[in-house]
């Protein structure tokens, strides 16, 4: 009897869990295929999809990034689907040279910096990739 309880209770927990997944994180190289969602090769060559919001999704579609080593934040939705949690978040990171960078886009023109690719909201002049040290960003 007390068995039987334990396991149903065992059942519940664990559908509650894959109902709402833990955080995770995946890293890997950044991969984007014509006609695919983006992705990362992670070091055990499996592919995972990255999906996110709309400037999450400019970031990761930015061909400037392809070929990266991207870290993301998030929780996966399959085994080989990942939802990056929202850019205001700052989920996303490029590894570089044994260094973590944020990935950042900067407008020179108005000196001003945005997390997605695009033309500046203020001159339309289309923004640069900066990826920059965590420190210096707040
Ligand atoms: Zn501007």
């Amino acid at each position: 009897m007390r068995l039987g309880a334990l396991l149903l209770c065992g059942c519940l927990a664990a559908a509650c869990l894959a109902q709402s997944p833990k955080p995770a994180t995946v890293r890997g190289t950044l991969l984007q295929r014509p006609g695919k969602p983006p992705a990362i090769e992670t070091a055990g060559h499996g592919i995972v999809s990255l999906d996110g919001d709309d400037p999450t999704k400019g970031v990761l579609n930015d061909q400037r990034l392809a070929g990266f080593e991207l870290e993301a934040k998030g929780r996966f939705i399959a085994p080989d689907q990942f939802l990056v949690d929202p850019i205001h978040t700052k989920a996303m990171f490029i590894h570089k040279d044994g260094h973590v960078k944020v990935i950042t886009y900067w407008c020179d023109v108005c000196s001003i910096r945005t997390y997605t690719p695009g033309p500046c909201w203020c001159c339309q002049k289309e923004t640069l990739l900066d990826l920059r040290d965590p420190d210096q960003d707040q």
